[in-house]
């Protein structure tokens, strides 16, 4: 029985995870670490900062809070030798620092998406890579989103720009010439993989690879329709993270 506190736990993935992970065998949610009030405890206790909770009641702590938070929750964890999952994104240098440092002193699992099927998109894409001219990425995300292109999209695009490199096929140069509108063409991924990035109000997170070759297309396609997407992915992290110090980026290795 794996025993986890969640940071962020009153937050939007917080409530998610605490509902979906307490339900499951082998875990149990023994506190919900957030400044905030949580809406649902779910048989968890509440603590309004890491600093409040005894070390000894706990063997992972999973972090969906902020930068700074997922910071905070590094240097706890190796200050105490307790296992970390981190799913919060957009960390910059500073706290990115303070991960790896952590991470020569406890397990640290760490991913900027925790979805199986993209995953399995990734590896699908990679697969098909050598066998098409051409490929771009849409990524699709609701409006809230602030940063662009998505770090899932990035991953991907170098995904499929290692798997064309293996192969022996030169980068993509774009075949435009005039642009009447800078922008059109999307941005640079990784060896000429373009990248395009969609912000609707209704989305939730999607991406599509495109292949083009000579009379055929192919596309592999991905939705996140809620944030139940995420659980599977986390559990899966979870289990696999232990005391052992060393960093885990991406869970594409914890999928067999
Ligand atoms: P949210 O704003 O709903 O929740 C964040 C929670 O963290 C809030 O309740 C806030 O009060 C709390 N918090 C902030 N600082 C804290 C601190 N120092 N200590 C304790 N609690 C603190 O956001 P969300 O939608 O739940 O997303 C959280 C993070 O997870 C974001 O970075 C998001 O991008 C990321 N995310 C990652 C994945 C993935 O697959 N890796 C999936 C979904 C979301």
């Amino acid at each position: 029985m794996k025993r986890i506190a969640i940071v962020g736990g009153a937050g939007r993935m917080g409530q998610v995870l605490s509902s979906a992970l307490g339900a499951m065998d082998d875990v149990t949610v023994v506190a919900l670490v957030d400044v905030q009030a949580p809406a649902q405890l779910s048989g968890a206790q509440h603590v309004t900062s890491i600093d409040g909770l005894d070390p000894g009641t706990v063997d992972v702590v999973v972090d969906f809070s902020t930068p700074e938070g997922a910071a905070m929750s590094a240097r706890w964890c190796a200050q105490h030798g307790v296992a970390l999952v981190i799913g919060t994104t957009g960390l910059g240098d500073a706290e990115r620092d303070a991960v790896h440092r952590a991470s020569e002193s406890t397990g640290i699992v760490m991913a900027t998406n925790f979805s199986l099927g993209v995953v399995l998109q990734q590896r699908f894409a990679a697969m098909a890579a050598p066998y098409f001219e051409r490929v771009e990425i849409i990524e699709l995300h609701h409006d809230r989103k602030v940063d662009s292109p998505s770090g899932t999209s990035l991953t991907t695009a170098h995904a499929i720009a290692d798997a064309r490199r293996e192969a022996g096929l030169a980068p993509l140069a774009d075949p435009t010439s005039r642009h009447s509108i800078e922008g059109t063409r999307g941005g640079d991924g990784a060896d000429g993989v373009r990248i395009h990035s969609v912000r609707l109000p209704g989305l939730v997170s999607h991406q599509e690879v495109l292949f083009g070759g000579p009379g055929e297309g192919l596309t592999i396609r991905h939705d996140s329709f809620d944030r139940l997407s995420f659980v599977a992915g986390v559990a899966l992290a979870v289990r696999a993270v232990g005391a052992t110090p060393g960093l885990t980026e991406g869970i594409d290795s914890l999928v067999v």
